[in-house]
This record gives structure tokens, C-alpha cells and sequence, in this order.
């Protein structure tokens, strides 16, 4: 191929994760250097002749030059900047897109293209979703936080000021290109709330995977990129087998420091349930101790709080509360709501 496609592919090798939802299907490119290959964007998943580009003032001035150039050649492209933070997450953002898509007068065929992490693809993709009832969208995610878990799952959406994440839509992207150089510029928090995240779904499905990861550390730390890609794939590869749920956020912390508690306390509770052996929890408590997440709530978590949380949680069905607990072996998971409302108690009490 002439768009300098093949070049990585010898000298870098690109990785590929097809998500495989029959029509809707859709590719995962992984490698370094891929915002630099214009031809990967724009000769494959552009749909129509005009583009949006969705990013905030934070990722703009480090990435939003390269993704332009990539495909203003063949289509016009327009931009919309919004403010950096998850207080941003809201209909007022999405407003923004719709305000910048109706001013250029794009149509059906338009393509949304969002530059950034959760927030950014959150936003973008939701307005993708509902904009003329749905327009092709691409997610560029350029933390790791996003690379490892949004690009699968089709979730979009914003929140509402009672709870995180309660309006939204499933909209599968056309493709998501990681280039795994967005994130030299990344703080370490960051880098490893992403962690936290693949360290869940070593955790919940595959046990070879998490002891992999456990014998990685250092260079996942050191932002090996080899090591780094195929966190991505790998976590990539098991979101799309499974639809994995993220717990809520407590406060300023980070996404993935939430997962990283949720998951010592899901733990905990299938422990307490007789359900996993206590070496798996201490194995978890370690791995999370090595990579710098916490381990145990806020103190200022109160029993009620966790209660209130829950309730207004995606995951209660006909007022039953359900979780992901680990059952059986490292790498096994079960979503139920039957279990002893002891143990449940009992670990929050834990905890609080
Ligand atoms: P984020 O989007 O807020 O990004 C974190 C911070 O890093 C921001 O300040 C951002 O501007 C900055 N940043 C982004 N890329 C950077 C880079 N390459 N270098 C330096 N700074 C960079 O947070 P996040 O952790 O990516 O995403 C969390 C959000 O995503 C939450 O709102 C969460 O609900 C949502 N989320 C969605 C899904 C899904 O499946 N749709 C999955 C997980 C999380």
C-alpha cells in the first residue's frame, strides 16, 4: 500500500483487535506511530466528507495537529475544543457538538472523531450516537484509562449531577486507532488507573493474563511499549468477550483508583462467601500496593454511602443488587445478586 501503511507494519508492527459484532464490527488498531500514518484513518473508516473532531484544551495542543493533517487532504474537517474535566461530562458539552455539527451543516454521512480519553470519547460518542439519529464516530483514546476500556463495549454517555454516567447510548465506533505515543505525555495517576483496569480483567477472566501482568509490572511502569501494547490488546481482547462493569467514583479520585478499591472489596466479599481462596485476595492486595493504587475506600466512605451508591447504580435490575464477584480459580468471575447479605454487610463494615 502507498499510504504508508505497510511501514509500520514491518518496522513497528501494528497490532489488530477485531471486535466482532457481526454488522456492526469494527477494528482496534494498536501501535506506536499511528497518528503519524495518515492513510489508516482516512482511506479506511471515514465516512462522507466531512469530519468532526472532538478534543479538549488539554490534548489539543499535543495532538490535534496530526489527527487534522491525517485528514483534512481528502475531506474538510472541523474542530471543537471543550473545557478539560469530568465536570465537563454533561449535556452542555454535547450541546457544544451538536452546535458545531448543525454551524457546518453536516449530515448523515459525517463522521465525529474524538481526541482524548474517557471524558472526551464519552461525550463525543453520545452526541455521535444522537446527532441526525446517529453518524459514523472513531475514537482516538490517548489515555491509557481509555485505551484499555472504553475502545470496547460501545458505551457513550455523560452524567447527570444525582450520578455518574446515567444518560448515555451504546454506539459502536467505525474503528478506534491507540497510538500507544499518546502516552508519553501522560502523568503517571494516570498511567496507572489504566493499570488498574487491566489488572481487573486478568483478575476476572483470565488468570495466565494477570500473573503476566504481575511479572510485568516494572516495565508496564516504565511504559515499555511492547509491554504496553499488549496490555491493550490483551484487555482489548477480553472486553470484547465480556461486557466487564466499572464501579463508581468516589470524589476527585480516578476511574481506575475506584476499580482498583472495588475490586479489593468484591474480593473481600467473595472470600467472606467462601467462594475464592484467601491467597487470590492477597495476590490483588499486592499487585495494587506495587503499582501505587489504593486499596481501601476513603475514610470519609460511610456504610450508608456505599448503600446510596448502589442503588442508583446501572447495575440494580427490579431492585435486586447484583456485583461481579471472583468464584473458583484466579480469572473467574460471576455477575449475581444471590449471595449472603452477611458477607455483603460484613465487608462494608470492613472497610468503613
Ligand atoms: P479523562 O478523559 O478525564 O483523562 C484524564 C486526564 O488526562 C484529563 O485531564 C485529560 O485531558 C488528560 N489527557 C488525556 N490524554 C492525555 C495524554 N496523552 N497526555 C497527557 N494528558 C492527557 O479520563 P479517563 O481516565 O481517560 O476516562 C475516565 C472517563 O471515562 C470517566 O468519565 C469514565 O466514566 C469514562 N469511561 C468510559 C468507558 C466507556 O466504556 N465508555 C470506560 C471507562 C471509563
Amino acid at each position: 500500500k502507498s499510504n504508508g501503511f505497510s511501514k509500520i507494519s514491518t518496522s513497528n508492527p501494528m497490532i489488530t483487535v477485531n471486535v466482532d459484532l457481526g454488522p456492526r464490527s469494527y477494528p482496534v488498531y494498536i501501535g506506536s506511530g499511528l497518528l503519524d500514518q495518515p492513510g489508516l484513518l482516512l482511506s479506511r473508516h471515514v465516512g462522507g466528507k466531512q469530519a468532526l473532531i472532538v478534543t479538549n484544551n488539554k490534548i489539543a495542543p499535543l495532538f490535534l495537529d496530526k489527527v487534522v493533517n491525517a485528514l483534512k487532504q481528502e475531506i474538510s474537517v472541523h474542530t471543537l475544543i471543550l473545557p478539560d474535566g469530568e465536570q465537563f461530562k454533561n449535556m452542555e458539552s454535547v450541546m457544544k457538538v451538536f452546535d458545531a455539527a448543525i454551524e457546518a451543516r453536516m449530515d448523515r454521512r459525517c463522521t465525529f472523531v474524538a481526541v482524548g480519553g474517557g471524558v472526551v470519547g464519552d461525550i463525543c460518542g453520545y452526541a455521535a450516537a444522537s446527532y441526525l439519529r446517529g453518524v459514523n464516530y472513531i475514537h482516538i483514546p490517548t489515555t491509557f484509562m481509555s485505551q484499555v476500556d472504553s475502545s470496547v463495549g460501545g458505551k457513550t454517555g455523560v452524567n447527570h449531577r444525582v450520578g455518574k454516567n446515567l444518560i448515555g447510548a451504546i454506539h459502536q465506533p467505525k474503528c478506534v486507532v491507540v497510538d500507544t505515543d499518546t502516552l508519553n505525555y501522560l502523568p503517571n495517576r494516570e498511567l496507572v488507573s489504566g493499570l488498574a483496569e487491566a489488572i481487573k480483567c486478568g483478575m476476572v477472566r483470565d488468570g495466565e493474563y494477570f500473573e503476566w501482568i504481575e511479572n510485568n509490572l516494572e516495565a508496564l511502569l516504565a511504559r515499555d511499549p511492547k509491554a504496553i501494547a499488549y496490555v491493550i490488546k490483551r484487555s482489548c481482547e477480553i472486553k470484547a468477550e465480556i461486557a466487564i462493569e466499572a464501579s463508581c467514583g468516589y470524589g476527585n479520585w480516578l476511574h481506575g483508583e475506584a476499580v482498583a478499591v472495588g475490586m479489593v472489596m468484591a474480593a473481600e466479599m467473595s472470600y467472606r462467601l467462601g467462594w475464592i481462596d484467601g491467597s487470590i485476595v492477597n495476590r490483588l492486595k499486592n499487585i495494587l500496593r506495587r503499582a501505587k493504587l489504593p486499596i481501601t475506600p476513603p475514610p470519609t466512605m460511610t456504610v450508608e454511602m456505599f448503600k446510596s451508591g448502589m442503588a442508583v447504580d446501572k447495575k440494580v435490575a427490579d431492585g435486586l443488587l447484583r456485583f461481579v464477584l471472583l468464584k473458583g480459580p484466579l480469572g473467574s468471575c460471576v455477575f449475581t445478586g444471590s449471595f449472603e447479605q452477611k458477607a455483603l454487610d460484613d465487608t462494608l463494615l470492613a472497610f468503613t
